[in-house]
């Protein structure tokens, strides 16, 4: 399944809908120099899923995390708003999208819901304004 996306009537999907779509997508990881697959997937403002993975390169600055992959397939596929992302990480405890991807998510979506689950019994609910405070969006650039 390389490509997932599909629209559940403009209704929410539901949150473990979601992290368990993060978790499916963990699998297309391209991970051999970490051995970390994540998988990330999020809802755009109607009701849309993309899903994502992490794509490592030899050249290891230009790995891309699986938050990101997700993004940007939404936005190449004409969204502009995501309402939520679930990320998948193959460890005992939750964890938080990195640095990079919380200013990519803020992007699109400054108070979307943030959700990390693992294979532990850790999960965290947040929002990407918890997660990212006093950030630079595109607002900052229109009030010039
Ligand atoms: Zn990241």
């Amino acid at each position: 399944m390389p490509f997932v996306a599909f629209v559940v009537n403009k209704i929410a999907v539901p949150t473990a809908d979601l992290e368990q779509a993060a978790r499916a997508a963990a699998a297309h990881a391209y991970a051999p120099y970490s051995k970390f697959p994540v998988g990330a997937a999020l809802q755009t403002a109607d009701g849309t899923v993309f899903t994502g993975c992490n794509v490592e390169n030899a050249s290891f600055g230009l790995t891309n995390c699986a938050e990101r992959t997700a993004v940007f397939k939404a936005i190449a596929a004409g969204h502009r708003e995501i309402t939520c992302v679930a990320v998948y990480t193959p460890t005992m405890a939750a964890t938080a999208p990195c640095g990079a991807c919380r200013q990519v998510l803020r992007e699109f979506g400054k108070d979307m819901k943030v959700i990390s689950t693992c294979d532990g019994t850790g999960r965290s609910e947040t929002t990407l304004s918890a997660l990212l405070p006093d950030s630079f969006g595109p607002e900052a650039l229109s009030a010039r």
